[in-house]
């Protein structure tokens, strides 16, 4: 039986969701699924990742893994594939795991796809080219096969197993002790987190100006339990943080309810939050591309329509 693993991050002692979601996966392709979770809480995460179908947890709660960047647990990883040989080892497409899962195909030799939003066996994945426009499933190579895949994917589900804890106790050399993580920053935000907010109020260019995400935030206040997201360019404008972006080369979003104002729809965009249960979308522009995929169009000023919303929003609430 194939052996299957899934990288779990760890942060805070807290398993990544994305783990949990791709925990899941591996367990429909049928095969022998354990994890790998490296830092400080690892061995207390082993028991959520049973919950989840892991059957063997390779744990380490060594502070190695969190003051340096990816070298250690690369190196970690590496060892441990040496001895025990998976056929398929599954990242979340988040920022450690990437530099990991990249250093250990460098090591290993083997292909690492990435961006993949669907694995389809333990030798093919599915992922989309041309900026999104364009799905293709791709050949996994090499021994193991290694993928990236995008966080909300999948819908994590328990299975209510227990997985046995494996301690890793791999010598970390010195020269894999270089770059030192020396701050965490945390983005500090009022509502619920982008990625697991039920509402998302996201706004692009059409906002015209930073000053007038503002009237985002105040909706996210009335309607209450919604995040506020936006689009590549207005990040790369400097209007918000990079933690704010929806999309492609940002964050995946799957809320009850998207509503996007001055956005225009670009298939990068779109790739992030196209799982939305509802999309809203006010654009002056009658054939604005985000209105193929709304459920329902709005077309008109944003400007005009935000503090119109938040004034009737606040007189239903009373
Ligand atoms: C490799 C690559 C990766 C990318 N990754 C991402 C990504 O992760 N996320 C992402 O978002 N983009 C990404 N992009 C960029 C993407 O292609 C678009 O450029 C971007 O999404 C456009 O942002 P926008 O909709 O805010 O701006 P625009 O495309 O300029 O659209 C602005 C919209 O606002 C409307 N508008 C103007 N004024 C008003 C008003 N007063 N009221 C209402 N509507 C108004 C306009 O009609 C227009 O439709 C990527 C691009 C590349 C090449």
């Amino acid at each position: 039986m194939a052996k299957i693993w899934v990288f779990a991050e760890v942060n805070n002692g807290k398993v990544d969701t994305a783990a949990l979601e791709i925990l899941t996966k591996a367990r429909e392709l049928g095969g022998e699924v354990e994890a790998v979770a490296l830092g400080p809480g690892s061995t207390d995460a082993a028991k959520e990742l049973g919950q989840y179908g892991a059957t063997t947890v390779y744990a380490s709660d060594d502070e190695v893994y969190a003051d340096y960047v990816a070298q250690p647990a690369a190196h970690a990883l590496h060892e441990l594939v040496k001895e025990h040989a998976p056929e398929l080892i599954l990242f979340a497409t988040n920022y450690d795991s990437r530099d990991i899962a990249g250093r250990l195909s460098a090591r290993t030799g083997s292909t690492l796809m990435s961006n993949c939003f669907d694995i389809l066996g333990t030798d093919k994945a599915r992922t989309t080219i041309f900026g999104g426009a364009t799905v293709v499933d791709v050949a996994l190579e090499g021994t193991p096969k290694i993928a990236l895949v995008r966080p909300k994917s999948f819908e994590p589900e328990a299975s209510g197993g227990e997985a046995n804890v494996m301690p890793v106790e791999v010598d970390i050399p010195d020269d894999l002790k270089k770059a030192k993580r020396v701050e965490r920053h945390e983005e500090q935000a009022s509502g619920p987190k982008l990625e697991e907010a039920p509402i998302v109020i996201s706004g692009g260019r059409g906002l015209q100006d930073a000053s007038n995400f503002e009237l985002l935030d105040q909706l996210a206040g009335a309607i209450g339990n919604a995040a506020v997201g936006a689009t590549r360019a207005v990040v790369d404008a400097g209007w918000v943080p990079y933690a704010y972006q929806i999309g492609q080369t940002g964050t995946t979003v799957k809320p009850g309810v998207y509503i996007a104002f001055g956005i225009s729809g670009a298939t990068q965009h779109i790739v992030g939050m196209k799982g939305a249960k509802t999309i809203i979308a006010v654009n002056k522009d009658e054939d604005a591309p985000i209105f193929q995929i709304a459920d329902l169009g709005i077309v008109g000023d944003a400007l005009k329509i935000l503090p119109q919303l938040i004034e009737e929003i606040k007189t239903r609430k009373g």
